[in-house]
């Protein structure tokens, strides 16, 4: 039986993940679309990957919550079967949560739960994969470009993201032999509803334009065609690396006029 690619997406029922689906789907890939509660984001995502021409189907699980990843793979495994597939050949990491706090505000509830969400799901999300993944398989985790910024604001999610760059080497010398490539993708400042607070204010949105070489704040699809290559088989050749996917944020100084 001849197979055709499949792709598992966390959190893709909307921004940036939404966007990843919807590349997948356009690349030919039949798209597992998790989203962890809105179930109608979900819905639109498959509905808008079907009149693309695509094939996708919606996957529930609130990660962090206990059976969250039985729930995943149940509803995945079942919905594979569903098109006659029985294996994975994509799987992106790309569900997150923010926190927000310094040192001295972020509470051991916020920073247990966000490395729950941020690492501890990826992990074990790929430990149950691997049974699934093809050979020539690929892996992609969503960071993000604050694992270098540094900023004092943003601790808790820079130390889980700064973890989540940690799987990338290892995993790729344990699954290179199978041709199986491992990255990690670090997304700048996007335009999604994990940004929504200061995106809508023109002063915040022209104080990131001029510290980022394109000038601008990115888009989902932005880091969607990153992710997209990197998971298509032109991608083949590059594991184990992080790829900062931010129009150059942060890179030195800008010259001015
Ligand atoms: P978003 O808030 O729009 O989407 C996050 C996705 O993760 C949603 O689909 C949500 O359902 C899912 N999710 C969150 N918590 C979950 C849970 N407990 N169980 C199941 N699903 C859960 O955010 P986004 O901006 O699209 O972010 C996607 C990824 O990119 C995240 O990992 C985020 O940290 C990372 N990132 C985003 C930005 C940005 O500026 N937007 C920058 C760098 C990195």
């Amino acid at each position: 039986m001849r197979h055709s690619r499949t792709a598992l997406v966390t959190g893709g029922s909307r921004g940036i993940g939404r966007a990843v689906a919807l590349r997948l789907a356009a690349d030919g890939a039949l798209v597992a679309v998790h989203y962890g509660g809105n179930e109608e984001a979900a819905a639109e995502t498959v509905e808008s990957i079907a009149k693309a021409g695509g094939r996708a189907f919606a996957v529930r699980a609130r990660f962090g919550e206990e059976g969250a990843l039985d729930q995943l793979f149940e509803g995945l495994t079942a919905g594979l079967a569903a098109h006659g597939e029985d294996g994975l050949d994509v799987l992106v990491n790309n569900a997150g949560i923010h926190l927000t706090g310094s040192i001295e505000q972020i509470t051991e509830e916020e920073f247990d739960r966000a490395m729950a969400v941020n690492v501890r799901t990826p992990v074990f999300v790929i430990q149950r994969a691997l049974p699934l993944l093809r050979d020539g398989g690929r892996i992609v985790n969503v960071a993000s470009a604050a694992t270098r910024v540094g900023s004092p604001v943003q601790i808790g999610y820079t130390v889980s993201k700064t973890a989540l760059l940690g799987l990338a080497a290892p995993l790729a010398n344990g699954l290179g032999r199978r041709g199986i490539t491992v990255n990690t993708v670090n997304p700048g400042v996007i335009r999604t509803d994990m940004t929504s607070d200061w995106t809508g204010d023109p002063q915040a949105l022209a104080g990131l334009a001029s510290i980022t070489a394109l000038g601008r704040i990115g888009l989902p699809e932005d880091v969607a065609d990153v992710v997209g290559f990197l998971a298509s088989p032109q991608g083949r050749w590059i594991t184990g690396q992080t790829v900062d996917a931010s129009g150059g944020t942060y890179l030195g100084p800008i010259p001015q006029g």
